[in-house]
């Protein structure tokens, strides 16, 4: 077998899996503990039961003789309608796709470019896009961040940058003056923006697509997922928006891409999304959002009390927290883990430059969050 090396790679990156080893290895040697985690990446609240019913409705359809089948491979025209109405108003619902994750879309995307072309990841990120680019054999160069966790305009040609903001893992929101030079420079290169915004529904500040900025339609396609906003972790459903001004063909042949490389997302999973968007469910999930932003406030006030450096966290369920009497990120995630039983991400999972860093969740239960924070005090004040 003439075997993909690239994917060996991906094998010594894999530290989340090692992060979930050692905790398990935590839990096994230490029964009685209540391991708490600061670290959790997926939500805590599940689907609102409004979606839920309409996805329920939506099964039993599937078995009339008028059940949806093959045929919609950029989503159903009644939740692109949606999405156009809710959030791209400027756009075309020719210029928008549902797909089944953002994880998936923002490797799927590199399909659209040349085998050649350069892609840019800024460090630190989210490392799906190195392990994505990777497992598809593509030339890929790691961009270092200002010291403010900024991404940067590139001192060389790049072909493809991917951008997440709000920032995983630093819960920043890049600003219009961060990334308007980017896109500057983006069309002058003639390279593409692959914007992740998934965690768009937690924006209190600053731009909420990267569309808002003068001419980012030129050289942006926008990613987002139902994931984090409704609770489709499990569900699965995403979206992103190709502007025709890009490319005068792009979706011409985008289009034929994906009819052959992708049979649309669940029926059903698409039903709960269109559903997402109306007034019952929007209550619900509102309250989930701002019950999130509880968490997130008593996280980011209580680090500061202890005399932790940190940012994020205003737009984003992740705050960033500089490691103490300068310990690396590893170190501090042992010693959270086995002198307080406390979960944290360390930094250097999302690049060298995370090192020195944990990341922070806000997507956990508040009681799990006062204890975990209570033990750091404690052990603090020791
Ligand atoms: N993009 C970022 C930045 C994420 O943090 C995550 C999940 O944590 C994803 C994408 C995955 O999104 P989805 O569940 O839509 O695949």
């Amino acid at each position: 077998m003439k075997f993909n090396e690239n994917l060996y790679k991906l094998d010594t990156k894999d530290c989340f899996r090692i992060c979930t080893e050692k905790v398990k290895e935590y839990k096994t040697s230490h029964p009685e503990t209540k391991v708490l985690s600061l670290g959790i990446g997926d939500v805590s609240f599940p689907v609102v039961p409004y979606i839920a019913k309409k996805m329920e409705e939506a099964v039993w359809r599937q078995t009339q003789n008028n059940f949806i089948g093959y045929g919609y491979h950029f989503g159903i025209p009644e939740l692109i309608k949606a999405i156009k109405e809710n959030e791209y108003p400027n756009f075309s619902e020719d210029e928008i796709y549902v797909s089944d994750g953002t994880k998936t879309d923002a490797g799927n995307l590199l399909e659209m470019f040349s085998k050649d072309a350069l892609v840019g990841v800024y460090n630190p990120t989210y490392p799906i896009y190195i392990n994505s680019a990777y497992s598809l054999n593509r030339r890929i160069e790691v961009i270092d961040c200002d010291s403010e966790y900024n991404p940067v305009v590139p001192n060389k040609h790049f072909d493809v940058l991917y951008i997440c903001s709000p920032s995983n893992p630093t819960g920043i929101n890049f600003s219009t003056k961060v990334l308007k030079p980017i896109i500057d420079y983006a069309i002058a290169e003639g390279c593409v923006i692959l914007y992740d915004n998934v965690y768009f529904s937690f924006i209190e500040s600053g731009i909420k697509s990267i569309y808002e900025i003068e001419n980012a339609r030129k050289c942006a396609i926008e990613m987002r997922s139902f994931s984090k906003h409704a609770s489709f972790t499990g569900v699965r459903c995403s979206y992103y928006v190709v502007p025709n001004e890009i490319h005068p063909n792009i979706n011409k042949y985008w289009k034929l891409r994906t009819i052959n490389r992708f049979n649309g997302a669940s029926y059903i999973a698409q039903v709960g999304a269109l559903a997402s968007f109306d007034k019952k469910a929007k209550v619900d999930i509102g309250k989930n959002i701002k019950y999130y932003r509880k968490n997130l406030n008593y996280l980011r006030e209580s680090f500061s009390k202890l005399g932790y450096e940190i940012c994020g966290g205003t737009d984003a369920p992740y705050i960033w927290v500089k490691c103490k009497n300068d310990l690396n990120s590893w170190a501090t995630f042992e010693l959270f883990l086995n002198v307080l039983g406390v979960v944290v991400v360390p930094g250097i999972i999302f690049g060298s430059k995370g090192d020195g860093y944990f990341r922070v969740s806000a997507l956990g239960k508040y009681e799990d969050i006062v204890e975990a924070i209570n033990r750091i005090e404690k052990y603090e004040k020791k």
